[in-house]
């Protein structure tokens, strides 16, 4: 097996070698994340892009086999919550500076850029929630799908609909186009009923909704159930960015799809949520992840900001768990955009399958939250090992029922079918 570090040279190699003809793919094991079955030895049949069979003996015919060896395979993992348009660096303005630094053009050559370190990860779904300037994720969509560039496939959500000046705290007055660049900007049920419009007409596959901007500025109740109505008469689903506790409350009461971080939730907001089936995309990292972002010096400040992650961290994963024990559905978000010293989006995702299990989720329900889970709240056809489904895989090192973090090596990925990482 070659060595291919690179997912753009993986693909066209695997193109040119015929990577949707019949195949088999050989491992060690293979989880099926609804049942948490384990099927050793594993032997995956596919036809094209699609899953015919997985058993334990090599299937009849004469499809060319791939031996993956000592791996785990897994359906390829979904990210409900992925911002490939926007990079932040971690200081105060940074969501101006990142919305006036880039023109169009380099925002999206950097998110092929990012969309490629992604699928690398064995993330072969994402759905992509705003910070996209106009059009910015649907082109990137279109650019995946017609074979331009490697990447996941992208559910778009065009620009996010939020009260004025979206999530911007402050823009001067040469800024102030910034907000409609990035926010689609509503006031009124009215102009909530005409922005979901546009959102579909521009190509959204979902509607993402800011309900608190953190900054004393939300949407009404009238505006979120008009935008809700809105969108479910076509079929699509809202995801909802809530921080406080009322705005969860109030998302949950008007019925969109998905609570996105949820950082307060009260006891009777997670029954709701049970109940009406309304999914929690917790946008979690562990601990050491947001040291960080502490400043290194002087000595006091950097202690007493790590307190302050500390405590954050301690209320994230209390809520996280009172979600897990009120079976509230857990559905895997990254919202990766702040530059870390990882300097890889893919080491950065890996990292929520790690809080996820610090606050007490097992290894299968970590597994889960990435492929069947989400596969099901975000209605697509993936997130499963089962005959008929897209031929979307990864294979990691490692047993993921017994060690979460193998979730985070991914050694192979195939997306419909092909190749697109290879390594032994
Ligand atoms: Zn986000």
């Amino acid at each position: 097996m070659r060595l291919l570090s690179c997912g753009l040279l993986a693909a066209s190699v695997a193109m040119a070698d015929g990577g949707t003809a019949a195949r088999v793919f050989h491992a060690a094991r293979a989880v099926a994340p609804e049942s948490g079955q384990v099927t050793a030895p594993a032997w995956l049949l596919v036809d094209g892009a699609r899953i015919v069979s997985l058993g334990t003996t090599r299937p009849a015919g004469d499809a060319g086999v791939v031996e993956l060896g000592d791996v785990t395979i897994l359906p390829g993992f979904i990210d409900a919550h992925a911002h490939l348009l926007h990079v932040e660096q971690p200081n105060e303005d940074s969501i101006v500076n990142e919305a006036i630094s880039l023109s169009e053009s380099d925002r999206a050559l950097r998110g092929v850029w990012l969309a490629g370190q992604v699928l690398q990860a064995g993330f072969t779904t994402v759905r992509d929630l705003g910070n996209s300037g106009r059009g910015g994720d649907v082109s990137l969509r279109r650019a995946v799908a017609a074979g331009w560039v490697a990447g996941p496939t992208i559910i778009a959500s065009t620009r996010a609909l939020a009260p004025p000046l979206g999530q911007f705290g402050r823009l001067a007055p040469a800024h102030q186009a910034l907000a409609a660049q990035e926010y689609a900007i509503v006031r009124t049920p009215e102009e909530a009923t005409a922005a979901v419009a546009d959102a579909l007409a521009e190509g959204a596959d979902c509607i993402k909704v800011i309900v608190d901007s953190g900054r004393g500025r939300d949407l009404d109740q009238p505006t979120l159930e008009a935008i809700v109505a809105r969108a479910h008469r076509a079929k699509v689903k809202v995801a909802a960015h809530c921080v406080q506790a009322e705005a969860a409350e109030r998302a949950v009461a008007a019925g969109v799809d998905s609570i996105e971080h949820g950082y307060q939730l009260s006891d009777a907001t997670l029954s709701a949520m049970a109940k009406k089936g309304i999914a929690l995309v917790p946008t979690d990292y562990p601990g050491s992840f947001y040291e960080l972002f502490a400043p290194q010096r002087p000595a006091e400040a950097r202690a007493k900001v790590i307190a302050s992650f500390v405590e954050f961290r301690e209320r994230s994963r209390a809520r996280l768990k009172r979600a897990a024990a009120n079976k509230v559905p857990i559905v895997y978000g990254s919202d990766t955009y702040v530059e870390t010293p990882l300097g890889d989006r893919g080491r950065e995702m890996a990292l929520v399958f790690e809080a996820y299990a610090e606050a007490g989720l097992t290894p299968l329900d970590v597994l889960r939250s990435a492929t069947s889970t989400a596969a099901k709240h975000l209605g697509l056809p993936g997130g499963t090992l089962q005959a008929g489904a897209p031929a979307d895989l990864v294979a990691v090192e490692g047993n993921p029922l017994e060690d979460v973090k193998a979730l985070g090596r991914p050694r192979f990925v195939v997306k419909q079918g092909v190749l697109q990482r290879s390594a032994q």
